[in-house]
């Protein structure tokens, strides 16, 4: 085990291994190019380790240069990439060959494919020491693979989590088990947001509210806003399958999170059910349920309190806060039943000053594992 930063990271590929990968991928590009001289593009900062072993590896005439871009840090569905060192220059009528460390989502290979598309390359291919096939959402097919891992969060030989890690001669993987992820059980109004603020920071946790993200969606007009309005206007649930992809996505940003506060979500067994299955896909879980009890009269007073300073349309009508508790009722509480047969749900009293019960939400954090 290894400390990089805040995060505990265990062994995950040997030097052997990596080596072993970055041959087969030089003898395979070997085989196509052996008889011209191709140029390596090497992506960085994350590929000058593979390069120098692939260049190694490559017993054939060949030249060498880099691209860099940079991703910025905390990367959204905008997926804007910005090149901080471009294209080589000569490579008109030349074999280009891309080598990148690890290709996940594939934003970074959109821009790159877009950088070298508008060159008059002979031919262009991408090679890729590491591949995470599970995220990966790209058109462009990868030419060359070293190994296909799990969407785990790796560092060293070349890899970096937060700028350190990069000199490690092996990889490592996010030590997940000292992860603490939760889910605020409740009906709306029950307090879920406002602890989920204080227990982010206490914890150091990502705090994801799918409520809020819904609203930001709808706020900036997106297809996805467009599609939830309706329904959440009504104070229905919005559908299943628009949610936990959502959800996903939003633990997918975040890969270097210590843990998770999940608000509102799940709300339905199958949500329930998708999310222990997509945590336990990244060797993550659930570490517990904690549901914030109150009277529905309280809190339909509550919520009519807060959709005046909000604006929040569904908080302002009572028959749509009633709605909502009917949804709860009928589809959300039975979860409760879900998380006590794992032995991961816990209660609390939501009512009394909002330390009191932050307090009273500790208690059950700190007890755990
Ligand atoms: P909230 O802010 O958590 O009270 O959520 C507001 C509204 O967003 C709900 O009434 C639903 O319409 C929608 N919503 C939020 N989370 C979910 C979820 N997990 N499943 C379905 N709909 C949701």
């Amino acid at each position: 085990m290894i400390k990089l930063h805040d995060k505990v990271f265990k062994p995950y590929l040997g030097e052997d291994e990596i080596l072993g990968a970055v041959k087969k991928m030089a003898t395979e590009i070997a085989e196509d190019y052996k008889n011209e001289v191709p140029i390596f593009v090497g992506v960085l900062n994350g590929a000058f380790m593979f390069v120098s072993d692939f260049l190694k590896a490559y017993q054939h005439p060949c030249e060498v240069s880099f691209v860099r871009l940079s991703s910025y840090h905390g990367l959204t569905s905008t997926g804007i990439v910005e090149t901080l060192l471009d294209v080589p220059e000569n490579i008109e009528g030349r074999s280009v060959i891309i080598l990148e460390d690890v290709i996940d989502t594939g934003r970074t290979l959109k821009q790159l494919v877009h950088l070298f598309s508008q060159t008059n390359v002979k031919e262009f291919k991408v090679a890729s020491l590491f591949y995470k096939s599970e995220v990966y959402s790209g058109e462009y097919s990868i030419d060359y693979i070293g190994l296909e891992i799990p969407d785990n969060f790796i560092v060293g030989y070349g890899l970096d989590y937060n700028e350190l890690g990069r000199n490690l001669r092996e990889v490592y993987q996010l030590n997940q088990t000292d992860m603490i992820n939760l889910v605020l059980f409740g009906k709306p109004g029950a307090g879920k947001g406002t602890q989920a603020g204080f227990l982010k920071e206490k914890y150091n946790l990502k705090h994801i509210s799918t409520g809020d993200v819904f609203r930001y969606n709808i706020k900036n007009g997106t297809e996805l806003g467009l599609l939830a309005k309706s329904y959440m206007d009504r104070g229905d649930l919005v559908p299943d399958e628009v949610t936990i992809d959502m959800l996903k996505d939003e633990v997918e940003k975040n890969p270097e999170a210590a843990g998770f506060i999940f608000d509102g979500f799940p709300r339905t067994a199958a949500q329930a059910e998708a999310l222990d299955n997509f945590l336990q896909s990244k060797d993550m879980q659930v570490n517990a349920t904690i549901a914030l009890e109150a009277e529905d009269d309280i809190l339909v007073s509550r919520l009519l309190e807060r959709g005046k300073e909000s604006g929040r349309t569904d908080d302002q009508d009572e028959s749509k806060i009633r709605n909502r508790f009917d949804e709860y009722n009928q589809k959300t509480a039975p979860l409760k039943a879900y998380y006590e047969k794992q032995g991961k749900f816990h209660s609390v009293n939501g009512i009394g000053e909002i330390e009191e019960i932050t307090g009273r939400l500790s208690v059950v954090i700190d007890g755990l594992s």
